[in-house]
């Protein structure tokens, strides 16, 4: 089968071994994954010692062609996943910091999403897969494992989905698919949601989808997903007195921190989100399939043989997300 490889710096598409289900699990064939920043960091960032354990793609949707658990799954279902799930059991899972958990950290899917097969284990099937509603396009469904990322960084914000929240305002710094997302997910808890980029096209954008930007106000809650340092000067203009920011990219340059007395004197809480725990999985496939945040025509098609034009192309800004065709 075709699987996706970072060989000597270049994605190649390679021919390789179609995964055999010699654990408790199921194999999925895959229909498409969408890019990922965290793919595109990791691209960028490769060394020749680090290339070969690099999983690219995880935003997977596929078909299950195999199982041999009990589950409510079979095979046919077409489903969507995420590629991490925690062990629930250690210090940083009763702590609530799942993704900092080893189980979390260790687990993946087999041998990445840019393939035509994977294989998930029966942890995957309990705690990160999920059918997906017909009515949605493929794409549409490869949303659950991001959308799952900015819900869990809502939630670390101290948003409740079951709770009244719309005395609060929140602003999302960096309108890239995945700060769109994020808007999409505030609105979805009820929380009035303004964004704010440098590009007037991604502005323009988000601006159709239904979100602004007011340079008059003052946010509760500032959500970093720029991926660029210069937004946190943004962030400490924009957060109330007391407010919170929340961190969700990293950046190119990390020299520049946060101003310690800046924190201090204005009370602020800086909080970091990385990644989703099942929880959050299940939720961003109850607002995906329930069409309570809504993704269509978000992403570029690209087929699994032009998986580096994809790169490319996001990397320089020339597309707003990938989807890869498998
Ligand atoms: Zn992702
Ligand atoms: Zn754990």
């Amino acid at each position: 089968m075709k699987s996706a490889k970072l060989i000597n710096g270049k994605i190649q598409i390679i021919n390789t071994e179609k995964p055999v289900l010699d654990i408790k699990g199921a194999i999925i064939k895959v229909l498409g994954s969408g890019l990922c920043g965290s793919d595109l960091v990791k691209i960028k960032h490769a060394t020749p010692e680090t290339e070969n354990k690099i999983v690219l793609g995880h935003e997977v949707v596929g078909i299950i062609e195999e199982i041999n658990v009990n589950s409510s799954f079979k095979k046919g279902d077409i489903v969507a996943l995420g590629h991490h799930y925690p062990c629930f059991d250690c210090e940083y899972c009763k702590n609530g910091s799942y993704s900092m958990c080893q189980t979390f950290k260790k687990s993946n899917i087999y041998p990445a999403g840019f393939s035509e097969y994977i294989r998930v284990n029966e942890n995957h099937l309990k705690y990160t897969v999920y059918k997906m509603n017909d009515e949605l396009k493929n794409d549409e469904k490869a949303f659950l494992e991001p959308l799952s990322c900015c819900l869990r960084a809502i939630r670390r914000a101290g948003f409740d989905y079951n709770q009244d929240n719309s005395k609060f305002n929140s602003l999302v710094i960096g309108l890239g698919s995945i700060g769109l997302l994020m808007l999409k997910g505030l609105k979805a808890f009820n929380v009035q949601a303004f964004g704010f980029d440098i590009s007037d096209k991604r502005t323009k954008l988000a601006l159709e989808h239904g979100f602004n930007f007011d340079e008059n106000k003052k946010y509760d809650t500032v959500f970093l997903t720029a991926g660029s340092s210069k937004a946190i000067d943004t962030a400490l203009k924009y957060v109330i007195n007391g407010g919170k920011i929340i961190v969700f990219s990293s950046v190119e340059d990390d020299l520049k921190g946060f101003l310690n007395n800046e924190i201090y004197y204005r009370e602020l809480s800086v909080i970091a989100s990385y990644s989703p725990s099942p929880e959050d999985i299940k939720l961003s496939s109850e607002l995906l399939n329930k069409k309570i945040v809504k993704v269509h025509n978000l992403s570029t098609h690209y087929k699994l043989d032009n998986l580096a034009q994809a790169v490319d192309d996001s990397l320089n800004n020339k597309i707003f997300k990938a989807y890869i065709e498998v």
